[in-house]
């Protein structure tokens, strides 16, 4: 019986997780389309499936991979994608782009750019749907991810589109974070946001081919050097610099080799248990501060002095510090009367 909220337990839920558990297409389009939606009635639903289906998730390696655009995240994925299912896993593809501004689509093009991919029965591709503020797309990805593991996919890459806030949220809610880099010169390697960096578990320097080969292999030195001044996140393992070729496919079974050693080492010390329990109970506390900010913009006593108050600390009239306190009262106020 799933936990919490089995007094509300939705036979329509229970069909469409059995079908989703059986592999059917369909059903996980369709379950993908329910945790995606924000309508009230469909977040009931969509936490109703996630309940029934949690016994069947937390299986799979969730990786997340991000990069500048054009460095060939996709031409990756689809090329350690389609080895992956040579190898006998089964691949799920997310997209995550919170920043889209993209009316209410797929990202552009994603389908043609993954085509060999998408068209395996081993893979499914999920391009991003627009339009959310970041805490929906959080949500919305780590609901996602489960619902791929209990359709059967062992393995659930998460790619961001679009830089900034979603490397950080995506990172806490995978396993392992790749990182795909151009081939570049030593002083370009300061302009890539040092934050973004220390996220890697695993750095890629793509386009080792032809006539950028030496200069991958180069750059993937420098960066392998660079890497040592940065303490690493995880004791057991120590960032790995690969120059690889999504193009050839040179170096992606090391990428695959990698991913394994990753997990065994991070399983065998504890560790792995310990980040998915940790990112648990931070998602928890991500939950309620959106549920109760929602709640906050929404209440009658608050709404319609936010914008006033947010111009008066734009302006300096008032500290944010007093502001909050202000508005904190009002809300709280109409909650509870004293
Ligand atoms: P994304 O924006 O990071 O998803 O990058 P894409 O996968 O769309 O690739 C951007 C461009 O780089 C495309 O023209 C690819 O064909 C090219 N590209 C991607 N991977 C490689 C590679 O390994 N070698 C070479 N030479 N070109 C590549």
């Amino acid at each position: 019986m799933p936990i919490g909220s089995s007094s509300r337990h939705l036979p329509e839920i229970a069909g469409l997780a059995d079908l989703l558990q059986r592999g059917e297409r369909r059903a996980l389009a369709r379950a993908l389309t329910l945790v995606e939606s924000t309508r009230p009635d469909h977040r009931l639903q969509a936490e109703n499936l996630i309940e029934t289906i949690l016994p069947a998730t937390g299986w799979a390696t969730r990786i997340g991979i991000s990069g500048p655009p054009g460095a060939g995240k996709s031409t990756f994925i689809e090329r350690f994608g389609l080895d992956g299912i040579a190898r006998g896993c089964r691949i799920a593809v997310l997209a995550v782009d919170p920043g889209s501004k993209r009316g209410g689509g797929a990202i552009l093009g994603d389908k043609t750019r993954m085509a060999d991919l998408g068209r395996a029965s081993a893979a499914f591709i999920r391009p991003s749907s627009a339009g959310a503020e970041t805490g929906g797309v959080a949500r919305r990805t780590r609901e996602a991810i489960l619902v791929c593991e209990a359709a059967g996919f062992d393995t659930v890459l998460v790619e961001t589109v679009g830089a900034g806030q979603a490397e950080t949220a995506v990172a806490e809610m995978v396993d392992m974070f790749l990182l795909v880099l151009p081939p570049a010169a030593g002083d370009e390697l300061q302009g890539i946001k040092r934050g973004i960096i220390e996220l890697a578990d695993l750095i890629l320097v793509n386009k080792a081919d032809g006539e950028l080969r030496d200069h991958a292999q180069r750059s993937a030195a420098e960066y392998a050097n660079a890497m040592r001044l940065i303490r690493p996140a995880h004791a057991e393992w120590q960032v790995a610099v690969r120059a690889v070729s999504a193009l050839t496919g040179e170096g992606i079974d090391t990428v695959w080799d990698d991913v394994i050693r990753f997990r065994a080492a991070l399983e065998a010390s504890g560790a792995w248990r310990r980040r998915r329990a940790e990112q648990g109970r931070s998602a928890l506390w991500q939950e309620i501060g959106d549920g109760l900010v929602e709640r906050f913009r929404a209440a009658p006593a608050v709404a319609g002095r936010i914008a006033e108050i947010e111009g008066d600390v734009a302006e300096g009239k008032r500290t944010p510090a007093s502001a909050a306190r202000l508005l904190l009262a009002a809300f709280l106020g109409s909650e509870y009367p004293s």
